[in-house]
């Protein structure tokens, strides 16, 4: 067989935008995918953020698979029987073109490919990438389902599991304290209801993030995100607490689910779909070398994810890395040199982009998010402040503040609070 100018390994977000933006601009572009069809095994939990998908497909959710348009973000911490929410909704979340979106990667990451290989590339499904090929120190192809495929360029878009970074022998840094386990369901409920029990119109949806006792202390939280006509509903713990505290995620994910606030939202769904895939949630920390003679690396394969806490933003760092990757390579055909001296271009790009910019800016996030407080003092204060302000015991009130004292009592002190809010502060 002839050799391709560049093999992109993976059909995600990422591989995706890599493969559409080489052969956009003519390189003969191969993209390797091992499930049946882009996006067959894929999950996520559910919102894509931002313009990076418009660069390339401008005014994409008109023909894109796109469930419903992201209008109210709400943010809830619950206690065993309690919950205390808050909600940012804006009017230019209605508008085109939008603030962000729910997606199913079933449905989207095929729609994605499909429009690489109507840009001219091939793609490969169905077909495993086992190894890399080599001349010397230089990346010439991949192998994969017993055959040799020979390229100028490899660019590895493999997810979070990476086999190729570690084919490449590139430096990787990462422990299981690193990665966070997310499960998901996806349960189906009549649109009616779920336009009922949300309170939606036609193609409005919401992002609800949750933090409470169902992940009993340990450094995660849970989601719903409305579809059409079901909800993606989930947990994400992190892996290394998961494994020390011999707790099984799947259990949590039922103690949400049976929360008061949480249940009622469920009644007459019918679960479709259950999955689970690990997330690189210590950016920078665990970023490994990102390119070396004839091989890039994209998306969560090199760690370009933002978890803030409050969003779970990957698939968007994943599709601009990708265009980043494409640029860089079209950019080495031109001049003929794939060596990794000319892939260095693909760092510069990256800092450019927000994709290290706000990997950078947000580096102290990981560490922050890690504190046991958020996941059971906080959401606890904060409850039961509330229920003391919100209930009356047919006595004379305190003022708010000797309430606050009452709650805080032999749970946390003011110190401890004001130095959770310095290192929010640098970390947010
Ligand atoms: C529970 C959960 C919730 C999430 N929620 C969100 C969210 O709401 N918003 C958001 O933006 N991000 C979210 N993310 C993160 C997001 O899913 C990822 O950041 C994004 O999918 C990364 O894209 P990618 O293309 O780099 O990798 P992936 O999407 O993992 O794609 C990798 C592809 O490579 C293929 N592959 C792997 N190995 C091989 C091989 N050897 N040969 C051939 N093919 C191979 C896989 O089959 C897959 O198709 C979430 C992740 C999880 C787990």
């Amino acid at each position: 067989m002839q050799g391709f100018d560049a093999i992109v390994v993976g059909a995600g977000p990422a591989g995706c935008a890599c493969g559409y933006t080489l052969a956009k601009s003519g390189l003969k572009t191969l993209l390797v995918e091992r499930g049946k069809f882009p996006g067959a095994k894929n999950m996520w939990g559910g919102v894509y953020y931002g313009p990076a998908l418009n660069r390339l497909f401008p005014g994409f959710w008109e023909e894109a698979p796109v469930e419903r348009y992201i209008l109210r973000h709400r943010f809830s911490l619950l206690t065993q029987d309690s919950s205390f929410s808050a909600e940012f909704t804006s009017k230019r979340f209605s508008d085109p073109p939008y603030n962000s979106f729910s997606l199913l990667r079933s449905k989207f990451d095929r729609w994605f490919a499909s429009k690489v290989e109507q840009a001219g590339a091939i793609v490969a499904s169905g077909l495993q990438t086992d190894d890399l090929l080599w001349k010397g120190n230089q990346v010439t192809g991949i192998k994969a389902g017993g055959d040799e495929l020979p390229s100028s360029v490899v660019v590895a878009c493999d997810g979070v599991n990476s086999l190729l970074i570690e084919k490449a022998g590139l430096q990787k840094n990462s422990s299981p304290r690193d990665f966070k386990l997310g499960i998901k369901e996806v349960i189906q409920i009549p649109r009616n209801l779920i336009e009922q029990r949300f309170n939606l119109a036609g193609e409005e949806g919401i992002a609800w993030e949750f933090i409470g006792p169902f992940t009993r202390g340990l450094p995660g939280g849970a989601f719903i995100y409305t579809n059409k006509e079901s909800l993606s509903l989930g947990i994400v713990v992190q892996l290394s607490a998961l494994a020390k505290n011999n707790v099984r995620a799947n259990d949590l994910l039922e103690e949400f689910k049976n929360h008061p606030a949480v249940e009622s939202l469920l009644v007459d769904g019918q679960l479709v779909e259950y999955s689970s895939h690990l997330i690189p949630v210590s950016a920078k920390a665990m970023m490994p070398e990102l390119f070396t003679d004839g091989f890039l690396v994209a998306g969560d394969a090199a760690a370009f994810l933002l978890a803030t806490g409050l969003t779970l933003e990957g698939a968007n760092f994943a599709i601009a890395s990708g265009i980043a990757a494409a640029e860089t390579v079209i950019r080495a055909k031109q001049i003929g040199d794939f060596s990794r001296n000319s892939l260095s271009d693909y760092l510069n790009l990256l800092k450019q982009s927000f994709v290290l910019k706000d990997l950078k800016t947000f580096k102290k996030a990981p560490h922050f998010l890690e504190n046991p407080r958020l996941y059971r003092q906080y959401p606890e204060l904060v409850c039961d402040l509330a229920e003391k302000i919100f209930t009356h015991q047919g006595r004379p009130r305190k003022k708010i503040w000797k309430q606050l004292r009452e709650s805080m009592d032999g749970k946390i002190s003011f110190w401890q609070i004001i130095r959770d809010l310095m290192r929010m502060k640098g970390a947010l």
